[in-house]
């Protein structure tokens, strides 16, 4: 391993054998980021049976697997106690995490029980003079802040699509260092009791290239399937801002937002929605935005690239009679 203090480590995400697409992209900025401080990047890979991912990460320079049966299930007490006894052997200078709830309980457990500073939500990494400047994201992508961190280990969280995952891929073999877990996790006292997944059979919003989202203003769960047709006409799936999901009239896996789901459709038409900030958190980079809300002064005119001030109720059947009339019919 280095000694030099200037590597960039990746910690490795995966779920139920598969690494997941954002750790590609932390990859593929860490290759950038440790060639610029003259590092290497190094991706940590932590869990059960988890050998088989290492030969997935080539684009870093070596992957340090870590097997242990207590490191089976993610929680942040056993992997970030393994992170950090590695990190306090042989420190890097940069650990990126993942802005996701496991990257985020994570980085800020290491930086916490570490000593070490962390930013979160950050969209943009560079090298100046042996300085790391980061941009960061604050109130929900509404501010952005340009913070330089000093020469020492630095915990990021990077927000998931900041950067092209290609540039992570490799078909190069990775240099692997298997390694046993450097602690004890007998004592580890947090359990994972349910994984909160889209039922089977339900769509996964955050795949679906348009989403039709309705808020408060589409006032009664009767409503639902005009929403539903207009997504099945356009090849996509329903999903709600929050008040839709508490009054159960839509799974918890069709919320978008800050404590639901963060999509990045193509095209995202908000009805009823009034756009607070929390909700916007989880859509605002979507390729394109249409809302329609009765009222003209709704925030989320502030996001959308196309407004219409109207009743969704007015709108909505237009809309689908014109792509109803427009789509071939079955022969
Ligand atoms: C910690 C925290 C986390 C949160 N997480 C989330 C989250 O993940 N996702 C989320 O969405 N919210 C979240 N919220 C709630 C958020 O603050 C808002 O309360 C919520 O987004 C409002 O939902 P809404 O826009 O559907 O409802 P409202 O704010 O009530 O807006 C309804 C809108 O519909 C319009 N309208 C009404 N009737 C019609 C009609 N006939 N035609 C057209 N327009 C009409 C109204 O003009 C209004 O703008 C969170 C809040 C907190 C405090």
């Amino acid at each position: 391993m280095s000694t030099s203090g200037q590597d960039v480590w990746v910690y490795v995400e995966h779920l139920k054998g598969e690494v997941l697409g954002h750790t590609y992209e932390l990859l593929g900025k860490g290759r950038e980021v440790a060639g610029a401080l003259g590092g290497r990047l190094v991706a940590v890979l932590a869990g059960s049976a988890v050998q088989p991912l290492a030969s997935t990460l080539g684009v870093a320079d070596s992957v340090l697997c870590i097997e242990d049966a207590g490191l089976a299930e993610f929680t942040p007490e056993g992997h970030g106690a393994v992170l950090r006894a590695l990190a306090e052997k042989d420190p890097p200078r940069l650990m990126l995490f993942g802005a996701t709830s496991a990257g985020m309980d994570l980085a800020a457990l290491t930086s916490a029980t570490m000593g070490i500073p962390l930013v979160v939500n950050c969209k943009e990494i560079g090298i100046e003079d042996d300085r790391v400047v980061v941009t960061s994201q604050m109130c929900g992508g509404k501010l952005l802040g340009e913070v330089e961190t000093g020469g020492n280990m630095v915990a990021l969280t990077v927000l998931p699509g900041a950067f092209p995952s290609q540039k992570g891929l490799s078909d190069r073999a990775p240099t692997v260092q298997n390694l046993p877990s450097p602690v004890p996790l007998e004592g580890v006292r947090t359990r994972v009791t349910r994984l909160l997944e889209p039922e089977a059979g339900d769509v996964d919003i955050t795949r679906a290239p348009v989403l039709i989202a309705v808020g408060r203003g589409i006032q009664r769960q009767d409503n639902l399937p005009l929403a539903e047709e207009l997504a099945g006409l356009l090849g996509g799936a329903v999903c709600a801002s929050r008040p839709v999901i508490d009054q159960g009239w839509l799974p918890l896996t069709r919320q978008v937002g800050k404590s639901g789901m963060v999509v990045k459709p193509k095209f995202y038409l908000a009805l009823g929605i009034s756009g607070a900030s929390e909700h916007v958190e989880g859509m605002k980079d979507s390729e394109l935005t249409i809302a329609v809300n009765s009222d003209p002064r709704a925030p989320i005119f502030d996001v959308a690239d196309y407004g219409v001030a109207a009743d969704m109720f007015d709108v909505l059947p237009i809309l689908t009679e014109e792509l109803r009339a427009r789509k071939p019919s079955a022969p």
